[in-house]
Parts: C-alpha cells; sequence; structure tokens
C-alpha cells in the first residue's frame, strides 16, 4: 500500500489555508485549550500554559523509547514543544512543560526540522505536548509538505483539548496519540496546576472526535500509518482511575482501539519538591498495581498495545 498523509489532500485542494486562517483566529482570544484564557496571543500575552505566539522548542529526534508501532527500525520523528496546557505536578518532563526550557523557533524552522527528519529516516513526525501551538505547528507543517514531508503527523497530546480545535485539525493529522491520564474529574482538581476542573469531560469528548476522524490504530508491516494510540499512565493508590478509563475506552470508543497501560511513573517535580504535600504520589507503582491495570484491559479485550511480556505478568 502507497501511504499518502492526509495533510497533503488538504494542501491539494488549498483548505488547509482556510484551517490556519481558523486556528490562528483563535489565538486572538485563545480557547486553543479548554483552560479559555481568552489571551491575545497573537500580542504575545500568555496564559496558563505560558506559551506565546512564537513556537518553542525543547528537542527534536530520532525516538527511539516510543511505541515500536512509531519507532520500526529509523525511530520516531520526535520534537518536544516546551510549555503545557495542563501542568500536572507530577510531570515526567517537568523542565520542558513547567519551566518552559527551550528555544524560540518559527514555523519555517520547524518545517527544516520535520524534513530533516524525514531525511534521517524517521517513519512519522511526532509532535510532544502540541496542544497549546496548534495553529504554529500546522503552519509547519504545510511549509514542510510544499517542500516534500509525506510523512504521517503523530498529534501526542495530554488529552486536555478543546473538541473544536480537534474538529480543525481533521484530514491534518493521522495518528492521534492522547494520553487519558484520569478516569474521573477529581484528579486534575488536584494535580494540575492551576486545578482543571473537567478533565475527564473534555478528554472523553476529544477522544470520541479524535477516533472519529482516523478510527482505530492502522498498521502494516509493523508501522502505525492512522488511526488512534491512547496512552495510559497507571499511578500510585488508584489516583488515575483506571478501571473507568479502560472501561471508556472498551465501551464507548471501540474494543479494538490501541491502548498502551504504561507503568513507569516515579515521582518527579513538585512531588519531590513537596513531598509531604503529594504523599500519595511520592512512590512508584507496586506490581500489583499494574498487574491488576493489565489484568482490566484483558478482561476488557483491550490487548492490541499490550506487549508480550506484559501478558507474562498476570500469568
Ligand atoms: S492554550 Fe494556553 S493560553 Fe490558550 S487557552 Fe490553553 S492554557 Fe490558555
Amino acid at each position: 500500500m502507497k501511504f499518502e498523509p492526509s495533510y497533503l489532500k488538504l494542501l491539494k485542494t488549498g483548505e488547509i489555508e482556510e484551517r490556519l486562517n481558523k486556528l490562528y483566529k483563535i489565538l486572538e482570544k485563545c480557547e486553543l485549550c479548554p483552560r479559555k484564557c481568552h489571551v491575545n496571543r497573537l500580542k504575545n500575552e500568555k496564559g496558563i500554559c505560558k506559551a506565546s505566539l512564537k513556537l518553542k522548542v525543547s528537542s527534536f529526534f530520532p525516538h527511539f523509547g516510543e511505541e515500536d508501532v512509531l519507532v520500526g527500525t529509523n525511530g520516531s520523528g520526535t520534537i518536544f514543544l516546551s510549555n503545557c496546557n495542563l501542568r500536572c505536578v507530577y510531570c515526567q518532563n517537568f523542565e520542558i512543560s513547567h519551566l518552559g526550557e527551550g528555544e524560540e523557533r518559527t514555523e519555517e524552522e520547524v518545517a527544516e526540522m520535520m524534513l530533516d527528519l524525514q531525511g534521517r529516516g524517521c517513519h512519522n513526525i511526532n509532535l510532544v505536548t502540541p496542544t497549546h501551538y496548534a495553529p504554529q505547528l500546522v503552519k509547519a507543517i504545510k511549509i514542510a509538505a510544499e517542500n516534500g514531508l509525506k510523512l504521517p503527523i503523530v498529534w501526542n497530546c495530554g488529552g486536555y483539548e478543546n473538541v473544536e480545535v480537534i474538529k480543525l485539525l481533521d484530514g491534518i493529522v493521522d495518528i492521534y496519540m492522547p494520553d487519558i491520564k484520569y478516569g474521573d474529574n477529581e484528579a486534575a482538581k488536584k494535580y494540575s496546576f492551576p486545578p482543571v476542573l473537567d478533565y475527564w469531560d473534555r478528554c472523553r469528548e476529544a477522544i470520541k472526535e479524535m477516533h472519529r476522524q482516523v478510527g482505530d490504530l492502522k498498521i502494516e508491516k509493523g508501522l502505525a500509518f492512522r488511526g488512534l494510540l491512547i496512552r495510559h499512565l497507571v499511578l500510585p493508590n488508584d489516583i488515575a482511575k483506571t478501571e473507568n478509563v479502560l472501561n471508556f475506552i472498551a465501551k464507548e470508543i471501540s474494543p479494538n482501539s490501541y491502548v498502551n497501560v504504561m507503568s513507569q511513573y516515579f515521582p518527579y517535580g513538585e512531588v519531590i519538591l513537596k513531598p509531604k504535600k503529594y504523599l500519595e504520589l511520592n512512590r512508584r507503582i507496586t506490581s500489583e498495581e499494574y498487574k491488576k491495570a493489565i489484568e482490566i484491559a484483558v478482561r476488557l479485550g483491550l490487548t492490541r498495545g499490550i506487549e508480550e511480556k506484559q501478558l507474562k505478568r498476570i500469568i
């Protein structure tokens, strides 16, 4: 099968320009995410995510630590964006998301990064924490596509998304890779700063729209080229409400969903700066906690993203 990324069609019809206009317009009174800060980012005002008009990039490189279906033989072409709209207190990339480490880059420079990653044989362009830079990134994709980019775009986001913005990405993103961090609204009230009141509501809405656009993950010769890939990080003391998350995926999205149930949580960021305040998060998960999460996934039939070695842990 000859893969053609969806954004090339929008480029040919000129529709990508219309989407760009709509996306940049949102920056004027920013509602790129459900925080809806209403700051004028076109004038470089900053909201909760602390992003201005200019793209800020922490690093870019062929990444070999992502899911096998993205990594292939030459790596996933990963671009880490600075800042974040969710600002979880335990963020495993605290320096990038909270402290905003990185350098300002133009859309043209980010387009060059995409082409460079393609030239190095990467199998996709993996945009990490892209939500608060959606217009600028779509512009970079357009410039790169005009100059020969033909890799699938992976939208690697935190799941706290404005569904109206996700609709504007229809036909531009090939693979949505959202986290579903929690299966209720309570956790993000405690563990996002400032508190997020409606994580679970907005997340479910956004995931449904993502699945409507791209469907279940499609894989050919071991490589994903289109669809939805969901990540869920198991947290200590069932803070993430894993069963709710997996139930939602199996029953309201698709039992054929590709779900990566992750075990690598470690205390970081504010959790180690204020250990007494976040006592319940101040440890790794136990093997029992992880086993339970995998058992739930298996019971619900969500086995597509579970590797052999994980399955062995429940036998
Ligand atoms: S993207 Fe940033 S500025 Fe815009 S609404 Fe979200 S947090 Fe606020």
